[in-house]
């Protein structure tokens, strides 16, 4: 006798198909039947392959038509996919109703044997989009493929999907002529209209939460949102009563991130709603690890997140692991195979995929509740092979919210976990262990990115079959910040293509590389604050520039200043003796003397900045040329009497100190004399794309800005500083902008690098300079 393997070959099946169906005794069984039935030892592919569909295709249920289905394939009168799954869902339907079925109306109602060629599909489509000629003149590419491709089903049900949607786009070309630019732009203009209605109606909802909470908080939180519209998330009077005995009738939010990668400002504004709304009301918030994915994560992100969070200023009420929960998420599964609303499936990822894509019920759905708890227990033990078998959750296989679509539970990973272990080797999924553990953690209120809205469904579909706490889902609008990316996709192309030096490069948004770069998380937060409030028309891209005016407005207040030079240039002051040295007292805050200033010393040889010296004068430039009077801040005030250069570049600046009855100058420089300059290396940070890639149509990685950083060498500060800077350490450069003492520091060598964290604004360059001019 003939093996099955060899058996398959003769009837065309790929080799790896077949050793995907050798793994599987049902299969075997289910195809053995069929081609025993079929009374032929060979096929073409196409016919091999509809002989495989309907072993693994046809349910328990309508068993007695294997054979007509059988017999149908091989006299070729079913002779595609779609056909197939059109008869076995026809007779499906009609059995589970009817319980039976007359031949000639399955036939008549199948098109069984009155198949169409090619042409006659194509002659139907044609007429049907003639039909509707008018309409397409007018509104041409900018139909809805999916409406009509749905109409033309039903015209032609049981043609192949690929055929269809070629000869559906060759006959539209045909009466519309093909698209051209105007099309494309009307196309873009729709879509882009579309997304602003749609963020609009986000934005509506998110101010409105915002707003009206802080007027109203316990009645009005929640209400708001239309998750009450669905029964599913409606808790009865018990759960309540369950929740807040367990809980106290406490608000309590979570951070869930997954622990796969580092954080970035969009977290910092979960971060900061999470927190911060919870300890708007008295409640707590969690840090829980959202980690169900192990081959992906790892306790280098676990460690950094929790640093992260902590660096943000939150203290968790508890730090959780969804994987602590595996246990109880395994008993919930099995709560829900028994009543009837989980199956195990066999369908390899590709099919199950195309299955849910097409609203077909997998053929493994109806299976016996004993026979899933088996295999299901069997998966635990390790008894199955990756990918062969998933616990699938039964709701809807043609929901049009495909999220409903009969998702996966849990899948077989034979890897070890970095929080749990390797005890288990079935892990579930996302979508099902987020809304149990939101709800064993008594979370009242559950925080998301809108991306998550369409699973609100599903989170809520869970929870009403298991009984259990329904926590509020309150979906918000992800951030996003002009000129960066975000996305851990995006962060990580960057990291690992080396376009960035690491994760904590300060030219990155994570929270790593702004700590890096000087940002303090008190401007951070101050950030995060404002946009949650902020309506703004952008599509929640929001200018960096907001970003940096909140970090300078907290550096303003918290960071002292010292005089620097960046790129420096020597003037010698030849009236004033080389023994001479005036002691001067700086105010740490100009603006607020009683907090103190600092000693420096002015003598006959000083640093200025190079941008602050010129050959020639000219009207317009207030620095060092020649006959220039320019006054050095807290010093006073020099008269330039030379300027010399090589190859056009100045080199010295020679002038004279007024000593007597100074004229009022137009500009202040900042300085740092020969004695007092110590030498280090400034690093300053411009955008890292020429383009912003968040408003642009290229590829990010083609927009790079190859002057991202600017390294300078030789900068001069002031010595007497060097015993306040650790790594980290801020100060404000007078007339420069913020600077932080980098990480590749070296402090006990005294070897320093700075970071130019952010610039002074305009206004602020200009009140420093009318301050100094009226002092
Ligand atoms: P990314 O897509 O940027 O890689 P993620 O969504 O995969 O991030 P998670 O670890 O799943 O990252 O996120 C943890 C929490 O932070 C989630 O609640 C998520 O909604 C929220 N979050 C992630 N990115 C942003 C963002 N850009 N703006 C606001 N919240 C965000
Ligand atoms: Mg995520």
């Amino acid at each position: 006798m003939e093996s099955l393997a060899e058996r398959l070959k003769a009837f065309s099946i790929d080799e790896k198909q077949i050793a995907d169906i050798l793994k599987n005794k049902k299969i075997c069984e289910s195809i053995e039947k069929v081609l025993n039935l079929s009374g032929i030892n060979s096929a073409d592919k196409k016919r091999g392959n509809l002989l495989y569909g309907i072993a693994t295709k046809i349910t328990p249920s309508i068993e007695e038509f294997r054979q007509t289905l059988t017999k149908y394939v091989v006299e070729d009168k079913i002779a595609n996919q779609n056909h197939l799954d059109y008869t076995i869902s026809y007779i499906d339907t009609a059995i589970k109703k009817e319980g039976s079925i007359a031949t000639e109306v399955l036939e008549k109602n199948c098109g069984i044997g009155v198949n169409m060629t090619d042409a006659q599909i194509s002659q139907k489509i044609k007429e049907y989009l003639t039909s509707k000629k008018e309409v397409l003149e007018k509104i041409r590419y900018t139909l809805s493929i999916s409406d009509y491709l749905k109409a033309l089903r039903e015209i032609v049900p049981f043609a192949e999907g690929k055929l269809l949607s070629t000869e559906f786009k060759v006959q539209l070309e045909a009466i519309i002529g093909p698209e051209t630019e105007q099309d494309k732009q009307m196309k873009a203009d729709l879509l882009k209209k579309k997304a602003k209605e749609e963020s609009n109606k986000h934005k509506k909802v998110e101010t409105a939460a915002t707003e009206q909470e802080v007027e109203e908080p316990k009645k009005k939180l929640g209400d708001i949102f239309n998750a009450r519209d669905l029964a599913s998330s409606r808790n009865t009077p018990e759960l309540i009563k369950q929740r807040n005995e367990q809980f106290g009738d406490v608000i309590l939010t979570r951070f869930p991130p997954e622990p796969n990668g580092y954080l970035h400002i969009g977290h910092a504004k979960s971060i900061n709603f999470n927190f911060g709304i919870a300890s708007e009301y008295n409640g707590q918030c969690y840090l829980r690890f959202d980690d169900t994915n192990p081959e992906k994560e790892n306790m280098e992100y676990i460690n950094s997140i929790k640093d992260n969070v902590k660096w943000l200023g939150r203290t968790p009420f508890k730090t959780t692991y969804s994987s602590d929960n595996f246990e109880i998420l395994y008993q919930c599964a099995i709560k829900l195979i028994k009543k009837g609303f989980a199956f195990v499936c066999h369908q390899n990822k590709e099919e199950s995929r195309k299955f849910r894509e097409q609203g077909i019920p997998s053929p493994y759905r109806d299976r016996p509740v004993e026979e899933n708890l088996r295999i299901f227990e069997e998966m635990r033990l390790g008894l199955w092979d990756e990918g062969a078998a998933v616990l699938r959750a039964k709701i809807d296989y043609k929901s049009p919210n495909t999220t409903l679509r009969d998702p996966a539970i849990y899948r077989i990973r034979y890897v070890s976990h970095p929080h749990a272990g390797s005890k288990w080797c079935i892990y579930p999924l996302y979508d099902y262990t987020h809304p149990i553990c939101d709800s064993l953690e008594g979370i009242t209120y559950s925080l998301c990115t809108l991306e998550f809205e369409i699973r609100r469904e599903l989170y809520y579909w869970y929870l009403e079959k298991l009984d259990m706490y329904r926590p509020y889902v309150w979906e918000f609008s992800r951030l996003n910040v002009s000129n960066t990316v975000l996305s851990k996709r995006k962060l990580q192309a960057l990291v690992f293509g080396n376009h960035v030096k690491g994760w904590d490069d300060p030219r990155l948004l994570t929270i790593q590389g702004m700590r890096r770069r000087g940002y303090t998380p008190e401007g951070i937060n101050a950030f995060c604050d404002l946009v949650s409030v902020t309506r703004n028309g952008n599509e929640n891209v929001i200018g960096f520039q907001l970003l940096e005016h909140c970090i300078r407005k907290d550096l303003d207040n918290t960071t002292k200043r010292t005089m620097a030079v960046i790129d420096p240039v020597k003037v010698t002051i030849t009236n004033l003796p080389d023994t001479y040295e005036q002691v001067l007292e700086a105010p740490d805050f100009p603006t607020q003397v009683e907090r103190g200033s600092h000693k420096i010393s002015f003598t006959n040889s000083v640093y200025v900045e190079r941008e602050d010296t010129q050959l020639k004068d000219h009207k317009d430039f207030f620095g060092l040329a020649p006959g220039k009077v320019v006054g050095l801040k807290y010093a006073g005030v020099v008269k330039c009497i030379d300027v010399k250069a090589k190859d056009g570049v100045v080199t010295e600046v020679v002038a004279e100190f007024i000593k007597d009855d100074p004229p009022k100058p137009k500009t202040y420089l900042n300085w740092v004399s020969a004695k007092e300059a110590f030498d280090c290396e400034v690093r300053i940070y411009n955008s890292l794309f020429t383009e912003d890639p968040t408003s642009s149509d290229k590829e990010f990685l083609e927009l790079l800005n190859p002057n991202s950083l600017v390294f300078k060498s030789g900068a001069k500060i002031n010595k007497n500083i060097i015993p306040e800077l650790q790594h980290l350490s801020r100060f404000q450069f007078e007339r420069q902008g913020y600077f932080a003492i980098d990480f590749d520091s070296d402090i006990t060598k005294k070897t320093f690098v700075w970071n130019k964290i952010v610039g002074l604004s305009d206004t602020g360059k200009q009140k420093a300079l009318q301050r100094v001019a009226q002092a």
